[in-house]
């Protein structure tokens, strides 16, 4: 399928910045990188809903080895802006002891969300931790840590698709959109 040059979410439109084809090189590359790094090490890919969930899904697959996955819902945004509070809307339910931890993020914008996470997440005793965010805002992060999986690093704009929303419409597109 054709995918649009142009998209409509809401009253926004939204224009192709990254192809699905990009995407899916972009994410097999790096699920080759981390079966290498994580070889024999039984990972636990940590997906932050809803926006990861299509990396997620297409990263493990991509990383092709012996892994376990599981979810954490957190929110810090509502419409177009972060709202800076983030609430864990679903927790951690998975033992973390001893594991080595990927936190799989749709996107880093100003980093709040996982900086945020991350004491919570070391407390539990993970062998290592690291992050695979698909995409990364440079100019737009305020809270730093060390990000060890980048996809892309994209200007400060707001973007849809490949799991990310604008008020829940967009998350189905194969490709990012950005705001035009
Ligand atoms: P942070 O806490 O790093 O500021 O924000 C991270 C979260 O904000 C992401 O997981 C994502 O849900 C949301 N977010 C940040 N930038 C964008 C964007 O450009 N588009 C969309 N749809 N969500 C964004
Ligand atoms: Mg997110």
């Amino acid at each position: 399928m054709q995918e649009p040059q142009t998209v409509k979410a809401h009253d926004l439109s939204f224009e192709l910045m990254i192809s699905e084809k990009e995407i899916q090189a972009k994410v097999e590359a790096m699920g080759e990188i981390l079966q290498k790094k994580y070889k024999g090490k039984n990972p636990l890919f940590l997906g932050v809903l809803n926006g990861s969930f299509v990396f997620t899904a297409d990263l493990v697959r991509a990383f092709g080895g012996t892994c376990e996955v599981s979810f954490i819902k957190l929110s810090s945004y509502s419409g177009l802006e972060s709202t800076g509070e983030v609430a864990t809307v679903i927790g951690l339910t998975t033992d973390v002891e001893d594991r080595h931890v990927i936190v799989v993020e749709d996107i880093i914008d100003t980093g709040k969300t996982m900086h945020d996470f991350l004491p919570t997440l070391k407390n539990m005793n993970p062998a290592s931790v690291a992050f695979a965010t698909f995409l990364l805002k440079p100019d737009a992060v305020k809270y730093k840590f060390p990000i060890e999986y980048i996809g892309y690093e994209i200007p400060n704009k707001f973007v849809i698709g490949y799991g990310l929303d604008y008020n829940e419409r967009g998350r189905n597109l194969r490709g990012i959109y950005q705001l035009k």
